[in-house]
């Protein structure tokens, strides 16, 4: 291996040299897949520039990609569209690991049938590993091939020339990410990247791209499903390869995929006074009108002092990130990870070499900062859109946000106008940063001209219940402002001219719902008893202290699921026993005197853990996880009994085991727990259970409950397991429902399993949340449901409505109907939910 850092590229083909910014693409034009040059060929065989070796070929033959001797990897990149032409016209003249020498043809194509069936034959040479290399133009004009073309140069300041000659590692991978790698799995992968001392590069259908460009990841256009290399290099190499792969392969936890889009009623479409849209946050509202505006930009007249205007860009910049990490870091306070997610990604992207490099480069024209800013954003917008993909595009409303915030610094803008609370309001699209703003002030609902049900907003609007409607198209912003309108996002409609009693029937149903649920507050901390006088517990599933206080403040009977994985989850170390006690003693206090179940970690499948990394696996969600993780790393689990039998509340603090298939795994840890507490001094054992959640556990619960002091059914797997239907697949959502009957036939067995040994069965998985399964759980015999903390007041209040004895009379002959929506249907008929 050479390692000169130098070296002299050769024009690959002949004809007039353009610079990057001249092709007709958006996304070579930005640099975005690295630095380089391009040529308008006049002959038609690409041959090499350099000596070196094949390192990929791309299915569809267009492209290439070569390593030189001095490390740098080229990829060639013969016209613009031409992956369209499926191999079609292009000859391979070699392979992939071959060794060429400069000059040798690479690619042989047939002009004419190239030339009608792509954009463009201008084609690229592209130094994808470029922050290790400067290229410096040579040629003028125009080439002819073999002529002296681009000069290389190691860039020393990142110190990573040699270790780009050194040896690489690859590997690949199947995305898991719903949707591909949008925003928050490329901010991911950036993360991990960062962890390791090495470089990485994601490879995907013949692009390469930094690991470390958020925009770079994203213009890949990568789906979910699709297969993509890691190409790894540096001292920690082989480390970094495995987290990534593991990255790439593990969903984002709770990134699940928006509801499906209502279609346009086409009556609403042309009914007069309504405009139709998409619901992106269901819901009804009404209120004012009002339109909420962009930042407008004032003319550039240029001729700027260059570094005055760096100064103010990063000055700008730095206002927005430590903005951003205020906003990150009180969303991870408050436990929730989906805005801890959105504004982890948003700060990546304001930290993006891509978007800086730009901006640098216009403002040394002469450009203002603002205008600078303005124009790096709109390039890397293009690129989104250019991908084709309908959820980048979406996230091109992540980088019009920065925009936003970042000119709002800049101009001095950053107080916005006052809103009226209670406010519907319209705008052309709203962004992440407009949305938390709008709640704080009080909206009442939102309206975008433009938009999508996946895009961050979308899903933060869903979160705060702040019903929601998108692309409703341009009309909506000619609408009169100030006037009263009836947002109908459940129906996708915006009705523009209501009625005075339409807007009181509107009024009186929003009354009547905010009644109801103040008189459930009102009595949520008593106990939940059907009308036939039979007490079901209510609890609560948690994951962190903070929870636990708002489940004890909302009335919950305890604790149903402590799920302890998350406990650690911001931890890249494991924590040791002595923060394992503290936080587990934290969540038995927040809970008063009630008792709290606490599952042991539980990781593998969609669960990761940065400082428990597990071994790749084909099938992770079949793999390595729950409890079957003790049998290859005893010392974990025994480290947590330990913990929990030191917090010495041993009536109130129960053990539950995850992912149990059958009674030799409890045995062992009973009897493990046992010896630990013998070694501590421990008299008193707390309970021990198991959760059901796979069919076996659920066919052997009566094995199960003769050794466990209580069994818990987790839907959420076990509808996964049953029905053989991943819980994350967004094409599956609305089929992997629980009230499936094969999954309530194994409720009503695992009930009957556990009443032969007298043991209590509860419901911790979501379905215990929907208030049309409850009648349906209690009639099969559940007697504990553990809820979503804000749901227990509206659970009690419906086990109140309820007759035991009719739910035990009626439940078991729905197990006899067709499927889920069958179920639900017949729930309705029997037991309507109030509107
Ligand atoms: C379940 O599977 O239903 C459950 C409660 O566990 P988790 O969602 O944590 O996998
Ligand atoms: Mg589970």
């Amino acid at each position: 291996m050479n390692n000169n850092n130098e070296v002299t590229l050769s024009a690959p083909l002949s004809g007039p040299v353009l610079a990057l910014a001249q092709v007709p693409d958006p996304v070579f034009a930005s640099g975005t897949m690295g630095d380089g040059i391009a040529i308008d060929p006049t002959d038609n065989c690409l041959v090499a520039p350099c000596a070196g070796e094949i390192l990929h070929v791309a299915r569809t033959l267009h492209a290439i990609t070569l390593r030189a001797d001095n490390g740098a990897e080229l990829l060639l990149h013969l016209g613009i569209d031409t992956v369209q032409l499926n191999g079609e016209g292009f000859h391979l003249q070699v392979q992939p690991g071959m060794r060429v020498t400069p000059g040798q043809p690479l690619l042989r194509f047939e002009m004419d049938r190239v030339a009608r069936h792509s954009t463009s034959l201008v084609s690229l040479i592209i130094v994808t590993n470029g922050t290790h290399f400067r290229a410096e133009r040579l040629a003028p004009e125009r080439v002819r091939a073999g002529e002296p073309l681009l000069r290389l140069v190691g860039n020393q300041a990142t110190g990573a020339v040699t270790d780009a000659a050194g040896e690489s590692v690859e590997g690949s991978a199947s995305v898991a990410h719903v949707g591909g790698l949008h925003a928050r799995p490329a901010a991911r992968l950036r993360q991990v990247a960062q962890g390791f001392d090495c470089s990485a590069q994601l490879r995907h259908e013949g692009q390469l791209a930094d690991v470390t460009s958020l925009v770079a990841v994203m213009g890949l256009g990568v789906d979910q499903h699709a297969q993509v290399q890691v190409i790894c290099r540096g001292p920690q190499r082989e480390a970094a390869l495995a987290a990534l792969l593991k990255a790439l392969g593990t969903a984002i936890a709770g990134d699940h995929p928006a509801p499906a889009p209502l279609p346009l009623p086409a009556a609403a479409m042309q009914a007069p006074g309504m405009l139709a849209g998409v619901c992106a946050a269901p819901g009804l509202a009404s209120g004012p009108l009002v339109l909420l505006g962009g930042v407008t930009l004032p003319a550039d007249p240029g001729g700027h002092v260059a570094s005055e205007q760096q100064r103010l860009l990063d000055a700008a910049v730095a206002g927005v990130a430590r903005a951003l990490a205020l906003a990150q870091a009180q969303a991870q306070m408050r436990e929730d990870a989906t805005e801890q997610a959105i504004f982890a990604a948003h700060l990546a992207l304001l930290e993006d070499s891509t978007l800086a490099q730009a901006a640098h480069a216009a403002i040394n024209t002469g450009r203002a900062a603002s205008h600078a800013w303005s124009d790096a954003i709109d390039t890397q917008c293009r690129v989104l859109h250019a991908t084709g993909k309908p959820l980048l595009a979406e996230r091109a409303n992540d980088l019009l946000d920065l925009r936003q915030q970042v000119l709002r610094e800049l101009l001095g803008d950053s107080a916005r106008p006052p809103l009226p609370r209670g406010a519907i309001v319209a705008a052309q699209e709203l962004t992440p940063s407009d949305l938390l703003y709008l709640h704080e002030q009080g909206a009442a609902g939102l309206c975008m001209a433009a938009g999508g049900a996946t895009a961050h907003v979308a899903i933060l609007a869903r979160g705060k219940g702040l019903p929601c409607l998108v692309a409703m198209g341009d009309a909506l912003l000619a609408q009169a402002m100030g006037t009263p309108v009836v947002l109908d996002a459940d129906n996708g409609r915006l009705e523009l001219t209501p009625s005075a009693q339409r807007l009181d029937q509107v009024a009186s149903q929003l009354a009547a719902r905010q009644a109801r649920q103040q008189l459930q507050q009102a009595h949520a901390h008593e106990p939940a008893r059907t009308r036939d006088g039979s007490v079901i517990e209510i609890g609560a599933n948690v994951a962190s202290r903070q929870d636990a206080e708002q489940a004890h403040q909302a009335g919950a009977d305890g604790v149903g699921l402590l799920r302890t994985e998350f406990l650690f989850v911001d931890s890249h170390a494991a924590p040791d026993a002595t923060q394992q006690v503290a936080a587990y003693r934290a969540v038995l206090d927040a809970m008063g005197d009630k008792p709290v179940v606490i599952r042991t970690i539980d990781v593998g499948g969609d669960k990761q853990l940065d400082y428990l990394p597990l071994p790749v696996e084909a099938n992770p969600v079949l793999g390595l996880r729950g409890i079957r993780l003790a049998s290859v790393n005893p010392q974990v689990l025994d480290q947590q009994l330990r913990a929990l039998l030191r917090t010495g509340q041993p009536e109130r603090c129960r053990i539950m085991l995850p992912m149990v298939t059958e009674v030799d795994e409890l045995l062992q840890v009973r009897q493990r727990l046992a010896q630990l507490a013998d070694e501590l001094g421990v008299t008193q054992l707390p309970q021990l259970g198991v959760m059901i959640e796979v069919p076996a556990a659920a066919l052997l619960a009566a094995q199960l409950a003769e050794h466990a002091d209580f069994l818990s059914i987790g839907t959420n797997d076990l509808s996964q397991y049953t029905l053989a239907m991943d819980r994350d697949h967004a094409g599956l959502a609305a089929r992997v429902d629980a009230l499936h009957p094969a999954v309530l036939a194994l409720v009503a067995h695992t009930c009957a399993g556990a009443r032969l040994h007298g043991r209590w069965v509860g419901v911790c998985g979501a379905l215990a949340s929907d208030p049309l399964a409850t009648p349906v759980l209690l009639g099969l015999g559940v007697q504990e449901l553990s809820v979503s903390p804000p749901l227990v007041a509206e659970i009690k209040a419906r086990v109140r409505d309820l007759d035991l004895a009719a739910c035990q009379a009626q439940a078991p002959q729905l197990l006899a109907l067709p499927g889920a929506a069958a179920v639900r249907q017949a729930c309705h008929r029997h037991w309507p939910l109030n509107a």
